[in-house]
C-alpha cells in the first residue's frame, strides 16, 4: 500500500535508516562516549533478530512466562450500549504477566542484555511500571538490576517500589532538582556513561536514541502480529479502526506495526489531561513542535526557553512532554490520526469498562477506551480494535480517593 509517497510494503526495511531516523525524527543525540555502547547494541540486536536461537527464545518465554498470545475479547455489551451496529473488540494486553504490554519489550531488552554478556540493567522509572517490568525480566534472567527514581515518586509509588525490592532491585533515589523523572533519566543515563561495560541501559518505551525505538518497536511487535491473525481468524475480517493509547508510544507501535500496510484507519490517543493550556496535558504530537530531548529528535512540548514543558495526565504512563520518532513521522505523514481524551473522559471510560464488560483498565489504556467509544458512535458499521495496554489494578486506590465509586 502506498500513502503519501511512502510505500507500506517495505516500510519496515526502510524505517528507522540506518541511522535512526524516520524521515526528519529520530537519531541518536548523545554524549559521544556513549556513541560505542549504542553501535555495540544495535549490532547485537540486528543480529540476534535474525537469529533462529534467539527467536525461538523469546518465542517460548513469551507463551510459558508471560502468558502470550493474549486474546481479543469481544466487547458485546459495550458495543450495545453505543447502539450504532459498530462492535468494539479490545487486544488483552492487561492479561500479559506483570498486568501490562512492557513486559514484552523489558524481556527482549534483558535476552539481549544476557546475549551480550552483560551482567546488569539499568534503567529509570517514574510511575514505576517500566521498573517493575524490568526488574521481572532481571529476576528471571538471573541479572542485576538498577532503577533510578526521583525522590518523590519514591514517596508517591510505595507498592511498586517494594514490588522492584521483592523482584531484588537496587532502587537507586535521585535527590537533584525537582526528585521526579526528568532527574532520574539523567542520573540513570550517567550511571550508564560509567558502567556500559557490564551493563546495558534498557528504555521503557519507543523513545530515546537510536536504536532503541526501533527495537522496542520490534519488540512490541508480537501485539500486532497476534492481534491481526486473531481478529481475522474472529471474524473473517479486517478491523475498520484501531486505537491505542500514547505516551512515549510502545504499545501503540506494537499494535500499529501489524497493521500500516492494511486499508485500516490507524488512531493514536493522547491525554489532554485537565485541558488544552501547557501544562495541564500531555498530548505532545497534538499540541508541540518539532525539538530533540532525551536522545532524538521528534514532536515535543516545549517552555518558553526552548526546554521540555512540564505537562500533566491522571495517567502516570502517559504523561511525557514527548512522543517516539515514528509517531512523530506517522502523524506528519497522516496514516496515523492523533486525538485526544481528558482526564473526565478517561476516568468514565475506566467505569464503563468495569461495569459494562467486567474488564478494569489500566488509566492510560481508558484513554483508548474512551476515543474508541467516541468513534464507534460517529460510525455506521464496522469494527473498533482498541489495545487494551494494562490492567486498572495500581489506579483503583487513586481513582477511588479522588473520584469516588461512580
Ligand atoms: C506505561 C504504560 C503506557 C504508556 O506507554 P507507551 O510506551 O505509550 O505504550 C500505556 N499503558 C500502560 C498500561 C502503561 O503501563
Amino acid at each position: 500500500m502506498i500513502f503519501n509517497e511512502v510505500d507500506f510494503d517495505t516500510y519496515f526495511k526502510k524505517y528507522p535508516s540506518t541511522d535512526g531516523f524516520f524521515g526528519k525524527y529520530g537519531g541518536a543525540f548523545i554524549p559521544s562516549e556513549l556513541k560505542a555502547a549504542m553501535d555495540e547494541i544495535t549490532k547485537a540486536y540486528n543480529t540476534i533478530c535474525k537469529s533462529r536461537k534467539f527467536i525461538d527464545e523469546l518465542r517460548r518465554i513469551r507463551r510459558e512466562f508471560q502468558g502470550r498470545p493474549t486474546p481479543i475479547s469481544h466487547l458485546q455489551r459495550l458495543s450495545e450500549k453505543v447502539g450504532t451496529g459498530v462492535q468494539l473488540y479490545a487486544k488483552r494486553e492487561d492479561l500479559n504477566h506483570t498486568g501490562a504490554h512492557k513486559l514484552n519489550h523489558c524481556m527482549g531488552e534483558a535476552l539481549l542484555a544476557k546475549y551480550m554478556g552483560k551482567k546488569k540493567v539499568i534503567a529509570e522509572t517514574g510511575a514505576g511500571q517500566h521498573g517493575v517490568a524490568l526488574a521481572t525480566a532481571a529476576a528471571y534472567f538471573g541479572l542485576e538490576c538498577d532503577i533510578y527514581m526521583g525522590a518523590v515518586d519514591i514517596k508517591k509509588q510505595a507498592p511498586n517500589v517494594a514490588r522492584m525490592k521483592v523482584l531484588g532491585a537496587r532502587v537507586v533515589e535521585v535527590t537533584d532538582g525537582l526528585a521526579t523523572l526528568k532527574e532520574a533519566v539523567d542520573a540513570a543515563f550517567d550511571a550508564y556513561c560509567r558502567e556500559y561495560g557490564d551493563a546495558i541501559y534498557c528504555i521503557g518505551s519507543v523513545v530515546g536514541p537510536h536504536p532503541f525505538p526501533m527495537m522496542v518497536r520490534g519488540f512490541q511487535s508480537v501485539v500486532g502480529i497476534e492481534a491481526r491473525e486473531q481478529f481475522v481468524q474472529m471474524t473473517g475480517e479486517l478491523p475498520d479502526a484501531l486505537v491505542a493509547c500514547v505516551g512515549g508510544g510502545s504499545n501503540a507501535m506494537g499494535i500499529f506495526s501489524g497493521f500500516l500496510n492494511d486499508p485500516v484507519d490507524i488512531y493514536g490517543v493522547e491525554p489532554l489531561g485537565r485541558g488544552v493550556s501547557l501544562g495541564d496535558h500531555a498530548a505532545s504530537l497534538s499540541y508541540g513542535s518539532e525539538g530533540v530531548m532525551h536522545g532524538f529528535n521528534s514532536i515535543m512540548l516545549k517552555d518558553g526557553d526552548g526546554s521540555p514543558a512540564p505537562v500533566y495526565s491522571v495517567a502516570s504512563g502517559l504523561d511525557y512532554p514527548s512522543s517516539g520518532p515514528e509517531h512523530a513521522f506517522l502523524h506528519d505523514l497522516g496514516r496515523v490520526k492523533y486525538g485526544t481524551v481528558s482526564d473526565g473522559e478517561a476516568i468514565d471510560a475506566f467505569y464503563t469498562l468495569s461495569r459494562l464488560e467486567g474488564i478494569i483498565p489500566a488509566l492510560e489504556s481508558s484513554h483508548a477506551v474512551a476515543f474508541g467509544i467516541k468513534l464507534a458512535r460517529e460510525m455506521e458499521k464496522g469494527a473498533v480494535l482498541i489495545n487494551l495496554s494494562g490492567r486498572g489494578d495500581k489506579d483503583l486506590d487513586y481513582v477511588i480517593e479522588r473520584y469516588g465509586i461512580k
